[in-house]
């Protein structure tokens, strides 16, 4: 059903945004990976999930903080693939700390990243989608797009800004067969949290191992993390036909978290 679409995944070079795309090109979509990280182990990813699926792997190493290269990298997909089939939005950087501490730079990174970047790609995406009459655009937000923690103002900011831009971009492009979803996971052991747990021990004055059993996973009714195959199964159904009729909605993927 996905096979020879194109799709752009942001931040695919690690964690859920490369199990998403991983996911993508098993089902023969073709793949502009983004994210940082050492080149040749880039190139190795890169050049692995072609030969592994059959498909066309491209890679733009543009810098989500900055409109354009993002209007760059977009360009790029489109002369390579035609048109961009599927938006994932993915690439998010945190950081943990009290507001009063909390670095202003690391305020503007987090909105640049987490929540300005998905204005700039949906905004060059949308008209080809449109053209077409078909295209999935999936954020991958946050159990923190509907629920609150301490030390986390700016993600939880940027976040809550995901929710909002999904409602929006699913009403404006309703009727172009486009759908737009947000993804909410809850915690993935991936080294996105795995960077947070010493902050969070900091900021909280406990343990590192504390951090994952009382914070983290207290979080998580089922006292287990999310896996990064769960998400990108997820992402997949959300593109696919089956899922039409879906959008504007922010999927939990949370063990129960914000059902409590
Ligand atoms: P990760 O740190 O493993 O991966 C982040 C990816 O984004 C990497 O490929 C990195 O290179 C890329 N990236 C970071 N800054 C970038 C920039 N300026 N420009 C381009 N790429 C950039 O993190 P992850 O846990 O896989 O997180 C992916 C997304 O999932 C984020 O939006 C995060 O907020 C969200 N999320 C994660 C969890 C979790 O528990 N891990 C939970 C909910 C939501």
């Amino acid at each position: 059903m996905l096979k020879g679409k194109c799709a752009v995944v942001t931040g695919s070079t690690s964690g859920i945004g490369l199990g998403v795309a991983e996911a993508l090109a098993a089902h023969g979509v073709n793949i502009m990976l983004n994210g940082f990280g050492n080149g040749a182990d880039i190139e190795a990813l890169r050049s692995r999930i072609a030969r592994e699926h059959g498909v066309t792997v491209l890679y733009d190493g543009a810098d989500m903080s900055q409109p354009a290269a993002i209007a760059a990298m977009m360009q790029n997909a489109a002369a390579a693939f035609g048109t961009v089939d599927i938006l994932v939005n993915n690439a998010g950087i945190q950081f943990v700390s009290p507001v009063e501490d909390f670095p202003p730079e690391k305020w503007d990174a987090i909105i640049a990243i987490n929540l300005v970047a998905l204005f700039h790609t949906i905004r060059h995406t949308v008209p080809g989608m449109k053209k077409k009459k078909w295209g999935r655009i999936i954020n991958i937000a946050s159990a923190h797009a509907l629920v609150a923690s301490p030390f986390k103002s700016a993600y939880v900011a940027a976040k809550h800004g995901v929710a909002g831009l999904t409602k929006t971009i699913a009403l404006e492009t309703a009727t172009f067969g486009i759908t737009c979803n947000a993804i909410c996971p809850g915690y993935v052991l991936t080294p996105l949290v795995e960077k947070q747990i010493p902050d969070t021990a900091r900021a909280r004055g406990i343990t590192e191992a504390q951090v994952v059993s009382d914070v983290l996973l207290a979080a998580q009714p089922t006292k287990q993390f999310v896996t990064v195959e769960q998400v990108a199964a997820l992402a997949c159904f959300l593109a696919s036909d089956d899922a039409a009729s879906i959008t504007g909605t922010l999927q939990a993927i949370d063990g129960g978290w914000t059902a409590q």
